[in-house]
């Protein structure tokens, strides 16, 4: 695996070598940061804990050098911080039971730069290798600059595969902004319930981002939870945990369909759905 930035890593919890980890893959996700991938992705993460015939890995994009940092943290330099991420990414990965964790290790401005096509490379160079049916990234309507940047590139990466090697769901998920304003028909509700203790061990590894003031453990576990209730408004709650999804997959399906319409699509839906309820109500 030779990829861009020399200081790119590819670490294997197993001890794998990494073309049989990676191709043993079948549920891959994609994310900005180190916390991304388990707050977004769990039940893909779930799904594949303790199985010999479904693996998760997980791709962290940038370096995570200049997150805010506090506490224990405090006087850590830039590149400080980016060893401790790193770290707390590979301890997840351990928990998770990954089958492979790769940081690419950019900067937030490579992944701005739309010009910038090594993160595109990079990731078609892993999805060839790894081959997975299911795919998670952050969701288009996300509110961080990076995290969309995240999936435009991303979404060039699989419209450049050859169709039969692209995977068969691509999945828009939830970190900085959710998806409960979608229709529900729209929604792709993914049943977290699972393993609580698991969820807040992977969420609980990323201490240098909660201890830097933001608690997005407690956050992340409040959302599955008030999903699960507010999902449905009749009838008794189904699960105890839900995330929400954008489902990407008509993107790669028909690359020729533009990425800002189709969300425009979604928002229209909702739009529509919220003046249609105010009009029938208004006598
Ligand atoms: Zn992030």
């Amino acid at each position: 695996m030779k990829f861009k930035l020399d200081t790119a890593e590819l670490f294997v919890p197993d001890g794998l070598p990494a073309e049989p980890a990676l191709a043993r893959t079948t549920h891959m996700a994609f994310g900005a940061h180190q916390d991304d991938l388990e707050i977004m992705a769990y039940s893909g993460i779930l799904e594949c804990f303790q199985r010999e015939d479904k693996w998760f890995t997980g791709v962290v994009v940038t370096n995570g050098s200049g997150s805010p940092r506090d506490d224990v943290y405090k006087d850590y330099s830039d590149d400080e911080m980016r060893i401790v991420r790193r770290k707390e990414q590979k301890k997840a990965a351990v928990v998770g039971e990954y089958a492979a964790q790769v940081l690419l290790d950019y900067t937030s401005g490579a992944i701005k730069d739309g010009a910038n096509k090594d993160p595109v490379a990079d990731m078609a160079m892993l999805l060839n290798a790894a081959r997975p049916d299911i795919v998670y990234t952050h969701n288009p309507a996300d509110k961080h600059d990076t995290h969309v940047g995240v999936t435009v590139k991303l979404l060039e990466a699989l419209r450049g595969l050859p169709a039969d090697a692209r995977p068969k769901k691509l999945y828009g998920c939830e970190v900085w902004r959710d998806l409960d304003w979608m229709i529900d028909e729209d929604k792709t509700a993914f049943d977290c319930s699972g393993h609580e203790n698991l969820q807040a061990a992977l969420l609980g590894v990323f201490d240098s981002q909660i201890a830097g003031g933001k608690r997005y453990d407690l956050a992340t576990m409040g959302r599955r939870k008030a999903h699960a209730t507010y999902h449905a408004s009749h009838g008794t709650d189904a699960t105890t945990g839900l995330t929400f999804a954008m489902d990407l997959t008509p993107l790669i399906v028909d690359p020729s369909k533009d990425l800002n319409a189709f969300v425009q699509e979604h928002i229209g839906r909702f739009a529509n759905e919220v003046s249609g309820r105010i009009a029938k109500l208004i006598s």
